[in-house]
C-alpha cells in the first residue's frame, strides 16, 4: 500500500484519478486531497476517500471545516497545505493535477522531496523543465505522465534509452477548429470549448483549440525524454486512436493506441512498470476503419510555433509563454480578448521579454508573479 497525494482533486483529471485508485483498490492510501475554490464538492470526495488532509483556498476554509464537522479530517490552506501534501515523508506519490502555473511550487517541492510525480500539470515543465530536471537528479524524484501522449511515448519506449529515439511523433486531435479554413477572430467562446475527442477543464480545452497545447507538449516531451526540439513532429490524427509514437534510430516505428480515455495513461503512470487490468470500452478497430494524418495549419495556429520558438530560445521565455497565455485563456473565456488575441499577446509580451539564462527557481516566480501582477 502506498501514500498518496491528489492536487486538483475536483478537477477533470482528479475524477478519472479517483476512478483509476477505485479500479486499483488497496493498493493507495490517500493521504491529502486538494481543491481551489470546490468546497462542497472536496467535502463530499472527503467523505468518500476519508484522506488525513484536505486543502483548499484560505477564503473557503471556514465553509470546508464545517462541512467536515463530525469527520478526523484536517483542513489545509493552499499556502502551507500544498506544501505539506508534497513534502510529508510518509507521501510516496503525488499526483499533480492542477491546473496551470499554481501547480508549479508542488511540482517543485515533490521533486525536491524525492517523490514519485504522477505529472498532469504540464504547465510545471514549460516554465521549469530544466529545473525540475536538475531537482529529480538530485534527489531521486520521478515523473511519470498524466498526459496521454507523453504516456504513449512511454509505453512505446518499452524501457528502451532515450537515445535510441530517432524522432517523436506526436499525434494532436487538431481540436474544435481542426477544419477551419477561414479566420478564427470570432469564434465562440462555446465554440472553442467544444472539443471534439476529449472532455477536459475550460483551460486546457482552449489550449487545444488554439493548439498552444500542442505547443507546451513538445515542450513536455523534450524536457520528459531528453529531446531537441527538432526531434519531434506534430501531426494532426483526428481519430486520436494513436497517441503518439516514437521513431527509432533504425527506422521502426511504435506507437500506442487506445480509446480517448485519461484513466489508462493515469492507471500507467501509478502503477509503473506494471499493467493493471482495467475494464473500459475497447478499440473496434472495425469501427474505426481507417486512420487519417495530416500537417497542422500554422497560419490558422500560430501557437505551435510560438511554442518552438520560445523553447528554441529558452531561459525565462517559455515561462513567459507559460503564464501570458494562461493569463489571456482566462481572459478569452471572461469575454474580455478575442480568440485570435490569445496567441497574439503571448507573442507580444514574449518579444518585449528580457530573458534571463539558465534561471534559478525563484527567477523562474519572479518573472511569472511579475507578468500575473501586470496582465491579469
Ligand atoms: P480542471 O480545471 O478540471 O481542474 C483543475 C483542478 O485544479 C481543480 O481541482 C481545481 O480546484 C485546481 N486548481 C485550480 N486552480 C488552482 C489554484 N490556483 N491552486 C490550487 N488548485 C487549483 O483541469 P483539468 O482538465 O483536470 O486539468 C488539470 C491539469 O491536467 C492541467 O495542467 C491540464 O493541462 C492537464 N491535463 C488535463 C487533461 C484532461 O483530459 N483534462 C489531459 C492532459 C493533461
Ligand atoms: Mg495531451
Amino acid at each position: 500500500m502506498k501514500n498518496l497525494s491528489i492536487l486538483g482533486a475536483t478537477g477533470s483529471i482528479g475524477d478519472s484519478t479517483l476512478k483509476v485508485l477505485d479500479n486499483l483498490k488497496g493498493h493507495f492510501k490517500i493521504m491529502y486531497m486538494s481543491a481551489n475554490n470546490n468546497y462542497k464538492k472536496l467535502a463530499d470526495l472527503a467523505k468518500k476517500y476519508d484522506p488525513e488532509y484536505v486543502i483548499i483556498d484560505k477564503v473557503f476554509y471556514k465553509d470546508l471545516k464545517e462541512l467536515l464537522g463530525s469527520t478526523k479530517i484536517k483542513v489545509l490552506t493552499n499556502e502551507d497545505g500544498l506544501i505539506q501534501a508534497t513534502s510529508d515523508p510518509r507521501v510516496q506519490v503525488v499526483v499533480n493535477a492542477i491546473v496551470g502555473s499554481f501547480g508549479l511550487r508542488p511540482t517543485i517541492t515533490a521533486a525536491e522531496h524525492g517523490k514519485v510525480i504522477a505529472l498532469a500539470n504540464k504547465e510545471s515543465l514549460v516554465m521549469a523543465g530544466e529545473n525540475v530536471n536538475k531537482l529529480m537528479k538530485k534527489t531521486g524524484a520521478k515523473i511519470l505522465p498524466i498526459d496521454s501522449e507523453h504516456s504513449a511515448i512511454l509505453q512505446s519506449l518499452n524501457g528502451e534509452e532515450f537515445s535510441t529515439i530517432h524522432r517523436i511523433i506526436l499525434t494532436a486531435s487538431g481540436g474544435p477548429f481542426r477544419d477551419r479554413k477561414d479566420s478564427l477572430e470570432n469564434v465562440t467562446i462555446a465554440d472553442a470549448l467544444a472539443h471534439p475527442n476529449w472532455s477536459m477543464g475550460d483551460k486546457i480545452s482552449i489550449d487545444s483549440a488554439t493548439m498552444m497545447n500542442k505547443g507546451f507538449e513538445l515542450i513536455e516531451a523534450v524536457h520528459l525524454f531528453d529531446l531537441k526540439p527538432k526531434q519531434i513532429d506534430i501531426i494532426i490524427h483526428p481519430e486520436s486512436a494513436i497517441h503518439s509514437m516514437v521513431e527509432y534510430i533504425d527506422g521502426s516505428v511504435i506507437a500506442q493506441l487506445g480509446l480517448p480515455n485519461m484513466m489508462l495513461p493515469i492507471q500507467y503512470a501509478l502503477t509503473y512498470p506494471e499493467r493493471k487490468k482495467m475494464d473500459l470500452p475497447r478499440l473496434n478497430f472495425h469501427k474505426l476503419g481507417t486512420m487519417n494524418f495530416y500537417e497542422p495549419d500554422r497560419k490558422l495556429f500560430p501557437a505551435i510555433d510560438v511554442a518552438i520558438a520560445a523553447i528554441n530560445e529558452g531561459g525565462t521565455v517559455p515561462v513567459v509563454l507559460n503564464t501570458v497565455n494562461e493569463i489571456m485563456v482566462y481572459k478569452f473565456l471572461q469575454g474580455k480578448i478575442k480568440f485570435t488575441e490569445i496567441v497574439e499577446n503571448v507573442e507580444k509580451e514574449i518579444s518585449k521579454h528580457k530573458k534571463i539564462i539558465n534561471p534559478t527557481i525563484d527567477q523562474i516566480f519572479e518573472v511569472n508573479d511579475e507578468i500575473w501582477k501586470r496582465l491579469h
